[in-house]
């Protein structure tokens, strides 16, 4: 019996008094409370988690990245540079800043190609490194571009919570970093999200732009640091306000689940190798390797099948459809917000070939961290059988 790969984990019981208490008082809202609101208290836990100076914690990572960039204060009409695999929010969070996104070629090992990347680079404002599916891009490379151009890196670090890049914690390794609490993420809140930044002046307008009207700005945690203040002061009514805050109910829903995060990323990356490893004994199946230096923190696992045929793609889709597990190729399940041809809402056309075929084999399937081994057995077993199943229905005598 398959597990159901959409079923989250219980939030910890540690959460129960503090909503209790928030029942009794009512105080859902960050800037009521003098101090220490749940919120700010996550705010101060989260960063110090990353080992960031500061974090604001907004209403999703879609808000995080769109406050990113607003609080960069680029141009209307700067180009900002994406990867062309991410999730649909990225490009629509540049937008909503009134930029354009710029799309970049991504390889057959799901991570940003750099020679386009480096291509494309000029003229760009920005950069959105987004890890899609908590794959790392090459950091080391982008941010020799990105600091030689003077260009910032934000991070869309929504699938990468837990990821080390050469001993440093993805997310902070960009100007910016955002993470979402989104049920489908290593922290689950339902909704969430949260950005981490070391730069007072991003920090100081984000928090504004979040929403902390009047001088809500001083509940923050260390905004009486001479730097971080100076930049309150300097942009205090001269922003706008988008409210994107974030409510203390679900700060402490999230606040509970942060003493959780390295079981996650232990069990997690523990569920993903088992599974890739027996993946990787199939010769139809390509399972890249993290890259030199990466650990990762999977929640979900990508493998492609570079010799198939159409058909036997999708008849290996519909035979684990038949046993139940959900797979998605991202380019052929229909309306997938990971393709980017689906994106119909970009102001300019784009074609990527490469990385359009790489969505064409690319499949994709949950695998929680709360799967035990035999679980993660059983689901190798469906993926194997019907993979075979797959190449021997395509392999069948066409009638004369
Ligand atoms: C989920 C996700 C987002 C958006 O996060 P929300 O909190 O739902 O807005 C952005 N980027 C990536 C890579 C994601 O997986």
């Amino acid at each position: 019996m398959l597990p159901d790969m959409h079923q989250a984990e219980p939030i910890p019981d540690s959460v129960r008094a503090d909503i209790e208490r928030l029942l009794q008082s009512g105080d859902l809202f960050r800037y009521t409370a003098p101090d220490n609101a749940p919120v700010k208290l996550l705010e101060q836990e989260f960063a110090a988690a990353m080992g960031a100076r500061y974090a604001l914690a907004v209403s999703s990572c879609s808000a995080a990245l769109f406050l990113s960039l607003a609080a960069l204060g680029l141009a209307p009409g700067a180009r900002v540079l994406i990867p062309g695999f991410t999730f649909a929010a990225v490009p629509s969070a540049v937008i909503h800043a009134g930029c354009v996104p710029v799309l970049c070629e991504v390889g057959a090992d799901y991570r940003i190609d750099m020679a386009d990347f480096e291509e494309r680079l000029p003229g760009c404002a920005a950069v959105i490194v987004s890890h899609m599916r908590g794959h790392t891009s090459d950091m080391d490379a982008i941010l020799r571009l990105c600091d030689a151009a003077r260009v910032p890196v934000i991070e869309d670090a929504a699938h990468s919570l837990g990821t080390v890049w050469r001993g440093r914690k993805i997310g902070t390794l960009g100007r910016v970093g955002c993470f979402s609490f989104q049920s489908y993420k290593l922290i689950n809140a339902g909704e969430g999200g949260v950005l981490i930044s070391d730069d007072p002046e991003v920090i100081a307008r984000a928090v504004i732009l979040s929403g902390a009207y009047e001088h809500s700005w001083k509940k923050h945690d260390r905004a009486q640091e001479p730097a971080l203040k100076a930049s309150f002061e300097r942009w205090q009514n001269r922003l706008p306000l988008y409210n994107l805050r974030l409510s203390n109910l679900s700060a402490a829903v999230i606040r509970a689940q942060i003493p959780e995060i390295a079981r996650r990323v232990r069990d997690g990356r523990a569920n993903h190798d088992r599974v890739a490893e027996a993946l990787r004994r199939h010769p139809a199946v390509h399972v890249p390797r993290p890259l030199d230096g990466e650990e990762r923190a999977p929640d979900s696992l990508q493998f492609s099948l570079p010799g198939m045929a159409a058909e036997q793609i999708e008849a290996f889709v519909d035979g684990c459809g038949a046993k139940g597990l959900s797979v998605q190729v991202f380019g052929r399940s229909r309306d997938n917000a990971r393709a980017f041809w689906n994106w119909g809402f970009l102001p300019e056309a784009v074609e990527l070939p490469r990385t359009r075929a790489m969505l064409m084999q690319t499949c994709d399937i949950r695998l929680p961290a709360r799967l035990t081994a035999a679980e993660c057995d059983a689901v190798t077993a469906v993926l194997l059988e019907a993979l075979d199943a797959a190449l021997d229905v395509a392999r069948a005598p066409v009638p004369a």
